[in-house]
């Protein structure tokens, strides 16, 4: 099936074509349209198998509704990664893509030794960073721990076994306090160890699992 036909916005399928991406990997096949109809989703997926756009897009899509509005005070989106070349990875490919649609949404990406008050400042839309610099910015009050129940949407761990390999995990914990329930979790990893099953326990509901 096309971009089209798992129904992706006419907007991304115009900025993926520009990008001489025709047609969805597996695992966008099955992981997109369940993403857009607001399903928590974990995907074994590694580096190579398309797993970026596989959340990326729809999660672009969901925030398209959200776009020019400025009521918000905290991100809708938390793309949380294991390292900081990761982090810019994501987040130019996130502005590529907002920039071929042309839609008002802002990402930023924030890792250690920014200032954490001047990136947030321009109230993103899209926080590309690592478990544990959203935890100093929420123990800060840079981040509004009571703020993320009204905004956020929707929470991606990306890598998730290296999140957990790197010592995020007391981080996460942190974090999943102040996760509204409504938030949709999304979770990729290459692989599945125990420690992959405890955290997909403690952060998803009723996810579907994915293993292409
Ligand atoms: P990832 O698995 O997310 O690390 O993506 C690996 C590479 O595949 C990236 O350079 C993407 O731009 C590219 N890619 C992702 N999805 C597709 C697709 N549907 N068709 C062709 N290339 C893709």
């Amino acid at each position: 099936r096309s971009f089209e036909e798992i129904g992706l916005d006419p907007r991304l399928v115009r900025a993926l074509s520009k990008k001489g991406v025709e047609k969805p990997t597996p695992i966008q096949q099955v992981a997109i349209p369940l993403i857009l109809e607001g399903k928590d989703v974990v995907a074994r997926a590694k580096t190579g198998s398309g797993k970026t756009f596989a959340y990326l897009l729809p999660l672009l899509q969901k925030l398209f509704s959200n776009s020019g509005s400025r009521s918000k005070v905290a991100p809708s989106a938390f793309i949380l990664v294991p390292t900081r070349e990761l982090s810019q990875q994501v987040r130019t490919e996130v502005l590529s893509l907002i920039q071929l649609c042309r839609v008002q949404l802002k990402a930023v990406e924030l890792t250690g030794g920014a200032d954490m008050r001047a990136v947030l400042a321009g109230s993103p839309d899209i926080l590309v960073s690592t478990p544990g610099c959203i935890r100093k910015c929420l123990s800060s009050g840079v981040l509004q721990p009571a703020s993320l129940s009204d905004s956020l949407e929707i929470l991606v761990l990306d890598e998730a076994d290296l999140l957990l390999s790197y010592g995020y995990e007391e981080d996460l914990r942190a974090l999943k306090a102040h996760i509204p329930r409504r938030c949709q979790c999304l979770l990729m990893s290459a692989t599945t160890s125990a420690d992959v099953e405890k955290l997909k326990k403690q952060i998803l509901h009723n996810p579907f699992i994915l293993t292409l």
